[in-house]
Formats: structure tokens, C-alpha cells, sequence
């Protein structure tokens, strides 16, 4: 039996990281280095955020680049991982009778890509994506991780990619780096003690935990793919979080890792 596989959150930030060589980047990689190699890899990004539950089929998933006003260098960024239709099938199956639909049309957006050219730079590993369906409660997308879980003990990479405070309206685009946002330090480090407690239900009902955790996250989208990570954790498993920052003084970096 293959050896069980952590399940990742990684914090993806800027789209230019693709490019950049930098404390986050380096992170990616070495993650990439000290991980199990992968069967393949099923990635929940927020960038594939719709009203329904699909998983990507196709057995070369397009690289999408889902953003605008960037350097031209960026667009030309293609990430040739090969799907896995295989894999989508099993998802299909494992969450029934819950319907998902098999997705020929979406490929690997930038939650993904941008982090997976780091982590695995041959892109010689397949890549499933799920989609995060937006009418549904964030409780739905811890369920969703749950039931995944098993696909860790057969080489699957569980990874999710988002930010856990995500605030692009407080963002300082391009400017020097200023210092975070207080709300984004304190909400940051009390979803840090909830996670290492394994106390789910607050992060769960995150709308009621107040003033910062609006301020964190003013749109669900960046946000869910951690209850995904979350739910896939297993009683009593490690959990850490080997890359922090924050971002522009209001995206959270962070990377959480479960196993
Ligand atoms: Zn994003």
C-alpha cells in the first residue's frame, strides 16, 4: 500500500509568483521536494468557483490564465501537466449520489498552476481539479474533504489553493511592502490555534467569528479550499504550517499542511 499522502493548503497570493523567485516560491519547492512523489494530484482551487460540483476529465487540461492587467510573460506561462480521467471518475464515485458533473471545458487555472510550477516543476505528475460549488455552505466543502480523504493512502495529493485572509481591496499593489493589517495578524493567528486544537466548527461558521474574519475574508473563495485540507485530516494527524507571511498587508501566505 502506498504511503498515505498529506493533504495541502497552500496560500497562492499574487499570480506573478509563477515567475518569481522568492521566500514563498523556494517554500513551494521544497515541499515539492520533501513530498512522497504523488500519484497524482487533485487540486481544489478558488479560482474554479461555480454553482455546481465538477472535476476536470480531460487527459491534457488546458493552463488557463484567469487574470488581467499582467505582464505579457505571464500569459506565455503554460504548465503541461496531463489530467487524469481515471482519477475525476473516482471522485464522481466517491462522492454519489451527490452529482458530478465530468468537466471538459475548464483545465488548470492559476490557483493551481502557479503553485504547482514550483512545487513540480516537470509537470509530469497529473492534475485533477475540483471545483468549489458557491451555492452551497462552507460546512458542504468540509464534508466534500472528508469523504476524499481516503484517496491520500492511494498516492493522491490532496491540495487546496486559496489564501486565508484574502482582502484585495486593502491590497498594496506594487507598492513597498507595508506591514500586515492588524485584523489580518489577529484573525490569522486565532484560525492558527484552531487549527493545531483540531476545533472546526468556528472556522466552519467563520461568517460569525466577527469583525476580522469579515475584514480576512470579504468572499468565501480564497477561504474554502482550506475546509477542504481541513476536513481531510484524520484524528490525531500533524498538522503544520511550513510557509507564513503575509502578502501586501492583506493576503495571508500561509501554507497549512495536514499529515
Ligand atoms: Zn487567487
Amino acid at each position: 500500500m502506498a504511503e498515505t499522502l498529506p493533504a495541502i493548503f497552500f496560500g497562492h497570493g499574487n499570480p506573478m509568483n509563477a515567475l518569481m523567485d522568492n521566500g514563498y516560491t523556494r517554500g513551494w519547492r521544497l515541499i515539492g521536494e520533501r513530498t512522497p512523489a504523488p500519484k497524482a494530484i487533485l487540486s481544489i482551487s478558488a479560482h474554479w468557483y461555480v454553482p455546481e460540483t465538477g472535476v476536470t476529465v480531460g487527459t491534457a487540461p488546458r493552463t488557463i490564465h484567469d487574470f488581467g492587467g499582467f505582464p505579457p510573460e505571464l500569459y506565455r506561462v503554460q504548465y503541461p501537466a496531463p489530467g487524469d480521467p481515471e482519477l475525476a471518475r473516482r471522485v464522481q464515485g466517491m462522492l454519489a449520489p451527490l452529482p458530478v458533473k465530468l468537466d471538459s471545458s475548464w483545465g488548470l487555472d492559476h490557483g493551481t498552476w502557479t503553485v504547482l510550477r514550483h512545487a513540480y516543476p516537470e509537470a509530469d505528475i497529473p492534475v485533477v481539479q475540483l471545483s468549489i460549488d458557491e451555492s452551497q455552505p462552507a460546512s458542504f466543502h468540509f464534508e466534500i474533504g472528508r469523504r476524499l480523504a481516503p484517496l491520500r493512502q492511494e498516492g493522491i495529493l490532496m491540495v487546496g489553493s486559496g489564501n486565508l485572509v484574502h482582502n484585495l481591496h486593502a491590497y498594496a499593489w506594487g507598492r513597498r511592502m507595508p506591514d500586515p493589517y492588524d485584523w489580518a495578524v489577529r484573525f490569522e493567528k486565532e484560525a492558527r490555534q484552531m487549527m493545531l486544537a483540531g476545533v472546526y466548527a468556528p472556522l466552519i461558521d467563520y461568517e460569525k467569528l466577527g469583525r476580522d474574519a469579515m475584514l480576512s475574508i470579504p468572499t468565501p473563495d480564497h477561504y474554502l479550499p482550506l475546509l477542504y485540507v481541513l476536513g481531510a485530516r484524520q484524528q490525531g494527524e500533524d498538522i503544520a504550517f511550513p510557509i507564513e507571511g503575509v502578502d501586501g498587508g492583506s493576503i495571508s501566505m500561509l501554507t497549512v499542511q495536514v499529515g
